[in-house]
């Protein structure tokens, strides 16, 4: 038995469709042992309709641990994907810190005011390899604030499909190692094949440098809608382990633990 969790779920407090108890229904029939939600919280921007009223923050966290404390039948685990913006660590860190979650997950979907997933616009009349060694930088803010357990689809500049001219090894390596060197784990998405990418987050060549430098991973749906919760694990686990993993990082208030493939747990 694989020791498969999901900690990347979006409900319907942030652009999720469905309700946590409904998520919990999917996660329970597909054998995981553990699901997290991971809503999404923009501090620093104006209010977009992707995003968690951050004054339902608390009915959010509440409504989580209501049902944490009443079901039975999976752990249910509480988290956020929170947008990462340089410069601003310190406020973040403030608002960050006294929350009670098992996880955060740091997310870059903004360079400027721009989010770079919407649409393709943002990336007409650009040049796609600055935009592509910016995002890593930014990627590498992220990790080294400290802010963060888990960097979600890290390489999401890829969403589109556009290729690089440059050889991105040396970024790979230096996101890697930033990764390892202030201990935060990367996680394979699966949700971008059903995207215009149409694979999983992230590149193989970058899953392998993960490997190499001994990177914590977690495999996550990044659902929006229960159908999809554990959507395409067999296919990331088998990934995995053909790439050289042999264990996945699991996380509660904050602390991570690594649990092997095969656990009798
Ligand atoms: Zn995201
Ligand atoms: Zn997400």
């Amino acid at each position: 038995m694989i020791y498969k969790t999901d900690y990347h779920i979006h409900t319907f407090y942030s652009d999720g469709k469905s309700a946590p108890e409904d998520y919990i229904v999917t996660a329970v029939a597909a054998g995981l042992k553990e699901i997290g939600f991971s809503d999404h919280l923009t501090l620093f921007r104006a209010r977009e309709p992707w995003t968690m009223d951050v004054s339902e923050l608390g009915k959010y966290l509440g409504h989580l641990k209501s049902l944490r404390n009443s079901c039975n039948e999976i752990k249910i685990k509480t988290g956020l994907e929170v947008d990462f913006f340089p410069g601003k660590e310190k406020e973040l860190g403030e608002f960050l810190s006294p929350l009670k979650v098992d996880y955060l997950i740091g997310s870059v979907h903004y360079m400027g005011d721009s989010t770079v997933d919407l649409g393709p616009e943002f990336y007409e009349g650009k040049d796609y390899n600055k935009i592509f060694e910016a995002y890593f930088d930014i990627v590498i803010e992220a990790v080294s604030s400290e802010l963060f357990d888990i960097i979600g689809h890290c390489d999401l500049i890829r969403l589109f499909g556009y290729e690089t001219d440059i050889n991105p090894e040396p970024l790979y390596r230096k996101l890697a190692s930033s990764m390892r060197q202030h201990n935060v784990a990367f996680e394979i998405n699966t949700n971008g094949r059903n995207r215009p990418l149409g694979d999983f987050f992230p590149d193989k060549k970058l899953l392998h440098v993960f490997c190499d430098e001994n990177v914590p991973v977690c495999v996550n749906s990044d659902a929006h809608i229960n159908s999809r919760t554990a959507q395409y694990f067999d296919e990331a686990y088998d990934l995995l382990r053909d790439t050289g993993f042999t264990e996945m990082a699991v996380f509660e208030n904050r602390r991570r633990t690594m649990v092997p493939f095969r656990s009798e747990a």
